[in-house]
């Protein structure tokens, strides 16, 4: 059949869809735009009235979610049922539908008419489709001037229709994101609110047990020596687990202060890597470092920090190495950072897990961590303290082959401002 020639209405109500989608796509509260849609479909239509309807499962029926201003109130108190409505039908066979004569319609649901003092004589309903699932009905009502609804009508409404199922499912999809994210926000207080109180609850009675046990390793026999040995020892293990727990706590409330003095980063080096000695050469590891002789390294930064952060990366790179291995530091200055590098030939970490491992708690798969114990912290307070300073961390690694831990410090206050964010100073 050839083409008719369009017709100047025709191209009217073209533009007038085609202007109306730019509009609709830049609009984005929903409630303006459902009721945009409705406004807009009366207008192309010539309706009297259009609304839509969304299914209700909790009550299995349709209810009006919009409709012209003068009738929502009314719209508001009916509900429509599935079984015995046009718009139910439209919804549940998911097909649109044109009833030039909605009184001689057996489907007709008179109520609502009653309800709002309104007189239906004909309907163009079209189903709002989610992924060709039905999840409500536009529908015009009146064809202005007695005339029938013609399918161009009909096209126009499902392309309206369709606009109004995207941003029906965009606010749908929008308010479950939003809500997952409150979930996870109270989650996260919550943790944050327990590592606060365990850290600040076990403190003191873990001084006392120390303490004490101390002081009676002084008193007790020889015989006795070795079980005081255990206490203490634990006791310490403990007391590492509560610090890194209040590292985090006081970064988490803000009350963590950088107190910056020069100091070398060479020395430092030295000094962390004697205290894993002992331990790399029970488990056999080669253990060394490599720091320019001649060049201290000086650093404007808080020591104490920069030695938890040290520390806790040559802890895992002893930890994570079994005997036979290797690990060495090496530091270097670069651009006005220095740079810290702790290397190992230990199990190294899966590609897909780099980006994860500095996370609070996160632990490479159990099978590889289990016989090693640990809470997680360790790098994220890492990240916490060189992060503090204005400076980087990062990790490159090969499972089975070994891993390279860097942290790039300013290597002055006036660089690390220069680096970015401001940061408190005691
Ligand atoms: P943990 O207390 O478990 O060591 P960390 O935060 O220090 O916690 O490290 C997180 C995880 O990253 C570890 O459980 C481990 O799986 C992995 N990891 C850290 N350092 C190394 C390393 N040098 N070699 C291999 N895996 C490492």
């Amino acid at each position: 059949m050839p083409d008719r020639p369009s017709t100047p209405l025709k191209v009217h109500r073209l533009r007038r869809l085609l202007e109306i989608s730019r509009t609709l796509s830049s609009t984005l509260a929903l409630p303006e735009l459902l009721q945009k849609i409705v406004d807009d479909a009366c207008e192309l239509t010539q309706s009297e009235s259009t609304s839509i309807l969304l299914y209700d499962p909790a009550s299995g029926e349709l209810r009006f979610e919009a409709a012209p201003s003068q009738l929502r109130n009314g719209l508001s108190q009916v509900s429509v049922p599935l079984a015995s409505s046009i718009a139910g039908w439209v919804f549940t066979n998911a097909r649109p539908l044109i009833v030039p004569d909605a009184a001689a319609d057996p489907r007709f649901y008179r109520k609502v008419d009653r309800t709002i003092n309104f007189r239906t004589k004909s309907i163009l309903a079209v189903p709002l489709l989610v992924k060709q699932e039905p999840i409500g009905v536009i529908e015009a009502v009146n064809k202005r001037g007695d005339d029938d609804y013609t399918e161009d009508d009909q096209a126009i409404l499902e392309a309206l229709a369709g606009h109004a199922a995207i941003a029906l499912e965009n606010a749908r999809l929008l308010a479950k994101l939003q809500d997952a994210n409150t979930e996870l926000t109270r989650l996260d207080r919550m943790k944050s609110d327990f590592i606060a109180i365990a850290s600040h609850e076990l403190r003191t009675p873990l001084g006392l047990i120390l303490g004490h046990a101390t002081f009676l390793k002084e008193l007790v026999p020889d015989t006795l020596q070795e079980q005081m040995e255990v206490v203490i020892r634990s006791a310490m293990r403990l007391k590492s687990i509560v610090e890194d727990l209040s590292a985090i706590a006081q970064k988490d409330d803000g009350q963590a202060r950088v107190r910056r003095a020069q100091f070398s980063m060479a020395e430092l080096i030295v000094e962390v890597v004697e205290r894993f000695r002992e331990t790399a050469t029970q488990k056999v590891i080669d253990l060394g470092y490599d720091v320019p002789l001649q060049d201290p390294l000086f650093v404007e930064a808080d020591k104490e920090k920069i030695d938890v952060a040290l520390t806790n990366l040559l802890r895992n790179a002893v930890t994570y190495t079994d005997g036979g291995g290797q690990i060495g530091v090496k530091a270097e200055t670069e651009a006005g950072f220095v740079k810290v590098f702790v290397v190992d030939t230990g199990i190294g970490i899966p590609a897909i897990e780099i980006g994860r491992v500095f996370e609070r708690f996160y632990q490479v798969e159990s099978h590889l961590t289990r016989r090693h114990g640990g809470m997680g912290l360790g790098l994220s307070i890492a990240k916490a303290m060189v992060e503090m300073h204005n400076g980087q961390i990062w990790c490159e690694s090969r499972e089975g082959v070994g891993s390279l831990f860097c942290m790039s410090l300013p290597a002055t206050e006036r660089q690390a401002t220069a680096a970015g964010k401001v940061f408190k100073t005691a």
